[in-house]
């Protein structure tokens, strides 16, 4: 792909999202558009970012991000970090991503903070829920969910900022609008029981942005409908 049809998928992304919460009576700069470019090379992010001004971006894998934020040291970027993450890496994590999407675990919570707190730096999370109750698929459960955030509301070097979901793949987008709507819900509820502001709701991808708009996501993580296939890891 060249640099101009690169510049050019991601401005069409950002309309698209911001014509789909519009249309639905939300502002345009309600939704946010985290480009994921796992897999992709720094020089991809090079380009949406100098092209479009793009400052947030999505990773998945820690050593590939962190080449990559080294890489793109003198950039002023937004990094979220959103895959699956093992507690020995945490460390290698907080201080060094805007905002973590994928926190599903007391451990892994646990071993964030004790980075954070020695750093001296607050770090801003989601908690990742597994709604539609796959096995395989990380996120805390429903059930454990409100246990998990009183734990992490505890931990000075933390800030719940919100709820991230994945839902299972569906041919159908629609399908996964029930999904979106109950993330939305377990915030709400979320909110209101602990008292506190969840500004965030991370949810919809590539195929299925459109209904998690419209059922308020905050965040969405798009990836192939900007950089196009991923190479094999
Ligand atoms: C890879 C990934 C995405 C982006 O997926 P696309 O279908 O390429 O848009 C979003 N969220 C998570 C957690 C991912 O791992």
């Amino acid at each position: 792909m060249n640099e101009k049809e690169l510049a050019g998928r991601m401005l069409r992304v950002r309309e698209e999202v911001a014509e789909t919460a519009e249309k639905c009576g939300r502002a345009a700069d309600d939704v946010q558009v985290v480009a994921v470019s796992k897999l992709h090379p720094g020089a991809a992010i090079w380009t949406v970012h100098t092209e479009t001004g793009q400052i947030d971006f999505g990773e998945n894998y820690v050593q590939e991000a962190t080449a990559k934020q080294e890489e793109l040291s003198t950039l002023n970027l937004r990094w979220h970090f959103i895959g699956g993450l093992q507690s020995n890496k945490a460390k290698y994590v907080a201080g060094k991503f805007a905002l973590v999407h994928s926190v599903d675990s007391a451990k892994l919570a646990t071993m964030l903070n004790r980075k954070a707190c020695s750093l001296g730096v607050v770090q801003d999370i989601l908690l990742q829920v597994n709604i539609a109750g796959e096995e395989q698929k990380s996120g805390v459960a429903e059930e454990g969910l409100n246990r998990l955030a009183d734990e992490v509301a505890a931990m000075d070097g933390l800030r719940i900022q919100g709820l991230m979901t994945m839902p299972p793949f569906f041919d159908d987008p629609e399908r996964a609008r029930p999904v979106f709507a109950e993330l939305r819900r377990l915030r709400e509820r979320m909110a209101a029981r602990m008292d506190m502001e969840l500004p965030h709701l991370s949810m919809g991808m590539t195929g299925d942005f459109v209904p998690a708009v419209q059922e308020g996501a905050t965040l969405v993580r798009i990836g192939t409908r900007i950089f196009g296939a991923r190479p094999q890891k």
